[in-house]
């Protein structure tokens, strides 16, 4: 780790275009360094690898001036160290970023005796998504300027795919394609993209599945001439962008239940599917935030639990679950995760990645023969646990928690509640998946912005499960 010089924070940068800031590195060691909105703009990096800043920063020294900071400037204080942007126009972004979230604390943290639940889901679409998205669509458009195009591809199986559409609808130079498995998600996350009125949002059913969904992304993404042509972008997890924007709800949690406890150290539990959520805790901790212990928490697609208790990462089929949204297997940002865990070693990098491209499968030993990595612990939540958290949880508190974060609250009461503030991460508004809900406590939760929804005139579109009949789509409405 690397301490930032003092003076080189302090003042002098709403005067200078060009500071000194962090370079980005690929994971894999074979793409020359980029400036944070080359980074931006790149997305994957040409090698293959995924783009990480070459050191990271140590804020140790400034935890107890930040503890009373809002969310807004906090996020300034953490991003201005990652970024090259101006501070005032990064300040600027933040403040665009973060104006459609509903609770004035952005992310607030709710507290039942031991159990304390971080709300991420006040923004736009209700799903954490929101925090990083609306960042990411505000960044792309300050980083065109104006005066460069971009078109956004993506496939989504619910709540990237609004999330995606709510940060960059209306903005100029950009436009967003998002395609989805006709049929096959639910009827709030499809009316939550098709009540879009914007021009330059465009909501794809597809005749066929998630998959069939990303294979044409992935296709189109191929096609050089048509990537090249079209200024085609992605706005998918593995953007650093979104790793960064994610980090500052874990200080801002953190100084919550601290304040509220009066405990030095925290743990969080975190439900995850791409591990982006918990690999921008895992770099608050990298940071310096006093986090005792990272709770990895999965549905029963568990091959990131199971990495963490055995060292095994091995694939398995995808199995459709109750939290839609976890129910992945490759996790596209575990190789982050495995550049720390190798030294930084790039060449240990790929060798790892290739191994598990080639066999399905990565095995690594545990350094002192019982954890993987003391920092994590892991466990998976089936249906039934599932259900049962929402249950509990409701019965205990009156709190209603959707399937997603009802899988952190499984997994930290699997840890135990005792002993440093366990701080449990809500990625979604419990009225976003009223199934769930209802299997669990015989009712639903409402939310004003849902309902809402449902007397909003929508805009279909329908194709084929068939790239070109995308390109076509998508040519005509550039043209
Ligand atoms: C995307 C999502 C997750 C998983 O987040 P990752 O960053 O992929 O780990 C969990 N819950 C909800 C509601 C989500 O939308």
């Amino acid at each position: 780790m690397m301490m930032f010089q003092a003076t080189r924070r302090s003042k002098g940068y709403h005067h200078t275009m060009k500071k000194h800031t962090l370079n980005y590195i690929s994971t894999r060691g074979n793409t020359s360094p980029r400036t944070f909105s080359e980074a931006v703009l790149t997305g994957l990096a040409p090698d293959g690898g995924l783009l990480l800043p070459e050191t990271v920063p140590d804020v140790s020294a400034d935890l107890v001036r930040w503890r009373n900071l809002s969310y807004g400037e906090l996020a300034s204080a953490i991003l201005r160290r990652f970024t090259d942007l101006p501070t005032a126009d990064l300040d600027e972004i933040l403040r665009a970023s973060l104006q459609h979230f509903s609770n004035p604390e952005i992310t607030p943290l709710r507290s039942f005796d031991k159990l304390h639940i971080l709300e991420l889901f006040h923004g736009p679409t209700l799903a954490f998504k929101d925090l990083a998205l609306q960042f990411l669509g505000n960044l792309f458009a300050y980083l065109l300027d104006g005066g460069r195009e971009l078109n956004l591809l993506a496939a989504t199986s619910g709540d990237t795919g609004s999330a995606a559409i709510a940060g960059v609808r209306g903005k100029p130079g950009i436009r967003i394609f998002v395609l989805y498995p006709a049929g096959r998600i639910s009827a709030l996350q499809e009316r939550q993209m098709t009540t879009v009125p914007d021009d330059n949002v465009a909501a794809i059913a597809i005749d066929g599945s998630f998959d069939d969904c990303q294979a044409i992304v992935k296709e189109l993404f191929s096609d050089a001439e048509f990537k090249q042509r079209y200024a085609l972008g992605a706005v998918n997890s593995i953007n650093w962008a979104r790793v960064l924007a994610q980090i500052v709800y874990y200080f801002h949690g953190a100084f919550r239940v601290m304040e509220r406890t009066g405990a030095e150290r925290v743990r969080f539990s975190v439900p995850t599917g791409n591990f982006g959520d918990i690999f921008a805790g895992y770099m608050a901790w990298r940071m310096g935030l006093p986090v005792s212990r990272l709770i990895l928490a999965t549905n029963a697609n568990d091959i990131l639990a199971r990495f963490f208790v055995s060292g095994d990462y091995s694939l398995c089929k995808v199995r459709a679950t109750l939290s839609p949204s976890m129910d992945i297997q490759v996790a596209s940002n575990f190789e982050r995760y495995l550049f720390y865990r190798a030294g930084g070693a790039a060449t240990t990098v790929r060798q790892w990645m290739q191994t598990f491209s080639d066999t399905g499968r990565l095995c690594l030993h545990a350094d002192d023969g019982r954890h993987i990595d003391p920092l994590f612990s892991a466990e998976s939540a089936d249906d039934a646990a599932i259900i049962k958290a929402i249950a509990d949880t409701y019965e205990n508190t009156g709190y209603i928690l959707d399937p997603h974060s009802a899988a952190g609250v499984h997994a930290a009461a699997r840890e135990g509640l005792d002993g440093d503030p366990v701080v449990c991460i809500a990625t979604a508004h419990a009225a976003k998946f009223p199934d769930a809900v209802r299997q669990a406590i015989g009712r639903t939760a409402v939310h004003e912005n849902l309902e809402q929804l449902k007397r909003l005139p929508t805009r279909e579109h329908r194709l084929p499960n068939d790239a070109d009949a995308v390109r076509d789509f998508m040519e005509r409405r550039i043209e």
